[in-house]
């Protein structure tokens, strides 16, 4: 099962990804991870790419799909993306990729929030230095990570100007990635505006019936 989980900043891919990670055994991947560790190797192509992600642009294709490409190669497992395709060349790349690999999208699955909720969601989400772990805070001043003591910080992409320029980018680039799967008939709605545990019984209903 290879799954595309689509949405705009704040939909909840990463916390749906983990769901489905520890429920059906896919290896997650995300490519806002991918990038955040390289910057965090400390490389030359590490702080460029800061650079980029941190005014909410996104990273050009070509090294995208290249990064990826890596990852997926040693891939056994399904595979949940996450983040990615965010163009349709990406995601043209990933069928191109996938076709190589003898793999191919059992289902696109599209997270749909509303945009009036976004900039709130976002500004309460926090990642913790010592554990990695993102999380959503419920008092904006907290600083500690409740799992492991560790300081919290907000992302640089996170602040609500760079939401709302990367919301812009979402609806330039990343929307028409919906209409390059809407006639796939692989491409699905689910409502993330609700619950993280209602949104992930929605999606598991929806693999129900395309496994
Ligand atoms: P995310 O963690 O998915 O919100 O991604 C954080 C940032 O990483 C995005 O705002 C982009 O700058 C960059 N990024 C992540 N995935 C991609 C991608 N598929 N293509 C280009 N840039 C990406």
């Amino acid at each position: 099962m290879n799954i595309v989980l689509m949405g705009c900043p704040g939909a909840g891919k990463g916390t749906q990804s983990a769901k489905l990670q520890e429920t059906f055994g896919l290896k997650h991947i995300s490519t806002g991870d991918v990038l955040r560790a390289e910057i965090a190797s400390g490389s030359e192509l590490g702080q460029q790419i800061a650079q980029i992600i941190d005014k909410g642009n996104l990273v050009p294709d070509g090294l995208m799909i290249s990064m990826l490409e890596k990852i997926v190669r040693h891939t056994d497992q399904g595979i949940i993306f996450d983040g990615f395709p965010r163009t349709v060349a990406q995601a043209q790349a990933l069928d191109e990729m996938l076709q190589r690999f003898e793999r191919s999208i059992t289902c696109v699955i599209m997270i749909t929030l509303p945009e009036s909720e976004v900039v709130g969601r976002v500004s309460l989400r926090r990642q913790c230095r010592q554990c990695e772990e993102i999380l959503h805070v419920e008092d904006p001043g907290e600083t500690r990570c409740p799992k492991c003591g560790g300081e919290l910080y907000t992302r640089p992409d996170d602040t609500p100007a760079r939401v709302k320029h990367r919301l812009e980018v979402y609806h330039c680039e990343t929307l028409p990635v919906k209409n390059y799967y809407v006639n796939s008939g692989k491409y699905v709605e689910v409502n993330g505006n609700q619950t993280p545990d209602q949104v992930f019984k929605d999606i598991c209903n929806v693999l129900e019936k395309v496994k």
